[in-house]
């Protein structure tokens, strides 16, 4: 690198949307001109072609396009009649839209700590949490894979089968990872997705999925995403949303959806390398060898309250980081009145002062992320 470069450092992005398109192209721009010349911009034939694109990629009976990953969660909770009085369990070391959507619907977060490995929802947590519920009634859990990583789906289906909880899996961050041997889209009886720009698949805009081998929950998603209707268009048969994905962002995703295990390989590539360049400076983030996934962020802890003095040096080296996330959803002002487990949340509290995520996609080439890991390194003194 030039004595140049050094002083007056380019920016590199976070997450490289530009590359991908690059790479994309025409592709894209056609399937786009293809729907602006049949004009059927809502629930047209790219709709259902994407919903089965979606079924096929993880084996699924039903993929139900939906406007976004928040509305995902709702309309999941909404098909099992969750609401007043309900309690669903959920961590707070997440994306605030997974404990909203519960809040939405009436029904009771209760916020469960999660595990200091894996960053997900705790076992023995829950369990202290479906104790602490008290005069609600416990529904359901929501466990998150969060940054990419799918939460251990054996350990809390067990706990939910013996206190009649549904698992609604929070997969907005982890579509296209595999917990033993099995995708995500199976390992619950209802997941949902996000298809937000900066996902590990995002199409150009808002859209979501839910998936469920369940023919009568894909019934009533289905019914619920459009106004909840009914066989007949104006006996509408429940009280539903404006909640479906636009044809045009489905032709964009099923571009995607062709070259996304590619990048699948690639995103693991990149946090291979992170994770030989910097086990010894830093707590780099463990997969179990029975996991793989698709690392939304690459999330790596700094202890002893040096991560502010860290962001701001990478920063100074044209290096962007963030923290996922600063105050988790219990802390938040809206949130505060709402449930936790008991014993506290102490690994959650401990990860929102530690954590930092670095650039992370499927384009970062080696020389960029050699620039990345050198700056790292250097930030943290080694
Ligand atoms: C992004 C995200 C959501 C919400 O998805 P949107 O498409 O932005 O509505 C929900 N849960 C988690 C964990 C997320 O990361």
């Amino acid at each position: 690198m030039t004595q140049h470069a050094r002083l007056d450092p380019i920016t590199i992005p976070f997450v490289d949307v530009a590359a991908q398109r690059r790479r994309l192209g025409a592709r894209i721009d056609e399937a786009i001109a293809r729907v602006t010349a049949h004009c059927q911009f809502i629930m047209g034939p790219e709709v259902f072609a994407c919903e089965a694109d979606l079924a096929a990629f993880c084996g699924v009976r039903h993929a139900i396009t939906v406007s976004n990953g928040t509305d995902a969660l709702v309309l999941a909770l909404m098909a099992h009649g969750i609401g007043p009085g309900d309690a669903v369990f959920c961590p707070s070391f997440t994306f605030c839209a997974t404990g909203e959507s519960i809040a939405l619907t009436g029904a009771t977060p209760v916020f469960v700590d999660v595990d200091e490995r894996s960053f997900n929802i705790d076992p023995e947590s829950l369990e202290r949490a479906i104790a602490a519920a008290g005069d609600l009634r416990p529904r359901a859990v929501m466990p998150v894979d969060l940054f990419g990583l799918p939460a251990d789906y054996d350990a809390i289906g067990a706990i939910a089968a013996r206190h009649g909880l549904t698992v609604i899996a929070d997969a907005a961050q982890s579509f296209g990872a595999t917990f033993r041997d099995r995708k995500v889209g199976t390992l619950a009886p209802v997941t949902t997705t996000s298809f937000f720009p900066a996902k590990p698949l995002g199409c150009y805009g808002d859209g979501g999925a839910v998936f469920t081998d369940d023919d009568t929950l894909a019934a009533a998603l289905r019914s619920l995403r459009n106004h909840g209707e009914g066989s007949h268009r104006y006996d509408n048969v429940r009280i539903g949303l404006n909640g479906r994905m636009d044809t045009i962002q489905c032709a964009v995703l099923i571009e995607k959806l062709k070259i996304f295990p590619d990048e699948i390989a690639a995103r693991n590539r990149v946090a291979r390398r992170y994770g030989d360049a910097l086990a010894d400076v830093a707590t780099v983030p463990v997969v179990p060898n029975d996991s793989h996934s698709v690392w939304a962020q690459y999330t790596i802890r700094i202890g002893s309250g040096r991560r502010d003095a860290v962001q701001q040096a990478l920063r100074a080296e044209g290096i962007p980081s963030v923290v996922y996330y600063p105050t988790p959803t219990h802390r938040q002002t809206a949130y505060r009145g709402y449930p936790a487990a008991a014993g506290g949340l102490p690994v959650t509290e401990r990860l929102s002062a530690d954590v930092l995520s670095l650039p992370m996609h499927a384009y970062l080439d080696e020389p960029t992320q050699d620039r990345i890991i050198a700056a790292v390194r250097r930030a943290l003194g080694a």
